[in-house]
């Protein structure tokens, strides 16, 4: 048995925050006590294994990235973090749970494609992971094999109104998953972009000539998010599948799930820090081309058209719920290059997994979200929306010792060669300044970042298995 005390810190949770010594017996939060307690009868520092002084700091829940990429294959190359780099970096940036994303297309069987992402996964990763599933071909076949997802601790699907010919599913198809996922409790996870739409436009423009990557975010128009959005909602409204909106990047979009969510609707949106700080004029119209390290769909939007203001206060107002970070990194040279004379062929992605916190954090500082909301965003909801919480997403007795000591007076300079973990041959953050700073990160209870370095483990984390989403009525 090994014992842990964290002392001085203050634990934050979306409800309140509070002077609390937190004590971690092996992989689990024990107890829960006022600083300096001689309530079980001695002095805890002295006969603890090791005390983690938090003085002056933040004590919160491990992160929980609800929607990663790695190693995926996309568009003839692959997504450059593996499970052990990728969940280095994240663990390096606070995150102690990442929800990848297990593959099926057409003519593959939904289980195979499961079980590839575990071998994938296992035995690889610092911090705890676990899947949703990606029904990229939905017949029949996959139809049924949705009943086996409970069981296997997935609880959560995503389908693609978008990439005809790709992961590509029709209404029709749509609506027969949506049938399938409100029987079973099971969340539909939606890339809402009306794709058949973005193809015609993107062709257009190509053989305009314009090629650079600005028109990558041309070509996906902010109503083929909005249109996507709404016929998404409606077949949900239809079928009474409850439905989650990934990666929302425009206004527009947020004000349907907002409508949706208004008239009762179990409807939930995530966006992504991309989609709060980047835009299409500064990054994807980057000189030259640049802009390519900032091709990802949903794209970047227009900074004159106030998208982001919309999504923070999307996210303060709870119209959206969540922040992951579609993590999916393509390295410049030999990856991005593809599209060099076409946009069309540029890799989709980009890399943020070891940033997520710090960036959210921002909105502390900016007065744009509270600290208590921060936590909600980045730890516990995702651990409520996709069955993890009790386990994880809370400081409790009995929850998994997954623990950030967050420094607020600190500070986080990233770029290439100063905070960068990714194995990625840029950062799409370069120059980013932000206050803040991950002291200490404990994964069930094993400490793996502390005092600027990474001294965890590949293979430490575990696959957790996924009950239903807390969130549906
Ligand atoms: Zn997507
Ligand atoms: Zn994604």
């Amino acid at each position: 048995m090994t014992t842990k005390l964290i002392t001085g810190g203050t634990v934050v949770s979306p409800t309140g925050q509070s002077l609390t010594d937190v004590l971690i017996e092996d992989e689990k939060i024990v107890a829960l006590l006022e600083p300096g307690s001689t309530i079980v009868g001695n002095d805890l520092k002295q006969s603890v294994h090791q005390v983690l002084d938090a003085t002056g700091k933040y004590v919160i829940p491990g992160g929980i990235d609800a929607h990663t990429h790695m190693q995926m294959p996309f568009g003839g190359t692959e997504a450059c973090d593996t499970f052990e780099t990728g969940t280095q970096a994240a663990a390096w940036g606070g995150t102690t749970t990442i929800i990848d994303f297990a593959i099926q297309r057409y003519g593959e069987k939904v289980m195979d494609g499961l079980a590839q992402w575990h071998e994938k996964a296992a035995g690889n990763c610092a911090i705890d992971y676990a899947f949703h599933q990606i029904i990229g071909g939905v017949d029949d076949d996959a139809l049924a094999a949705m009943w086996q997802l409970p069981e296997e601790g997935v609880t959560s699907f995503k389908l693609f109104m978008a990439y005809p010919g790709v992961f590509y599913s029709d209404d029709a198809q749509i609506l027969k998953a949506m049938q399938v996922s409100a029987e079973l409790g099971l969340l539909t996870m939606m890339h809402a972009e009306n794709g058949p739409v973005i193809d015609v436009l993107a062709a257009q423009l190509a053989d305009a000539g314009k090629t650079t990557p600005y028109y990558h975010g041309v070509a996906r128009a902010g109503q083929m998010e909005e249109e996507a959005t709404h016929r998404a909602i409606m077949l949900a409204d239809g079928t009474g599948a409850p439905l989650y909106i990934v990666h929302v990047s425009a206004k527009q979009a947020v004000a349907q799930i907002s409508a949706a969510r208004s008239r009762g609707r179990n409807v939930f949106g995530e966006t992504c820090p991309q989609y709060l700080y980047l835009s299409l004029e500064d990054q994807l119209g980057a000189p030259g081309f640049e802009g390519a390290k900032w091709v990802c769909s949903t794209p970047l939007r227009s900074k004159a058209e106030q998208h982001h203001r919309e999504l923070w206060r999307g996210l303060r107002t709870n119209e959206l719920q969540l922040v992951s970070t579609d993590h999916c990194p393509f390295c410049f040279k030999g990856q991005k290059e593809l599209g060099r004379d076409d946009f069309r062929l540029i890799p989709n992605g980009m890399g943020t997994v070891e940033h997520r916190l710090d960036l959210l954090y921002q909105g502390v500082v900016e007065g744009r979200i509270s600290v208590e909301r921060w936590v909600e965003l980045i730890a516990t909801t995702p651990a409520r929306m996709f069955g993890m919480y009790g386990k994880k997403g809370v400081i409790a007795v009995g929850a998994d010792a997954d623990v950030v000591i967050y420094d607020p007076n600190g500070h986080t300079s990233i770029g290439l060669t100063k905070t960068h973990h990714m194995n990625m041959d840029h950062s799409s953050w370069e120059g980013f300044e932000v206050d803040g700073h991950v002291d200490t990160v404990i994964s069930r209870g094993t400490v793996v970042v502390e005092n600027d370095s990474f001294i965890g483990s590949k293979g430490h984390g575990q696959f957790v298995k996924r009950g239903f989403s807390q969130y549906l009525t």
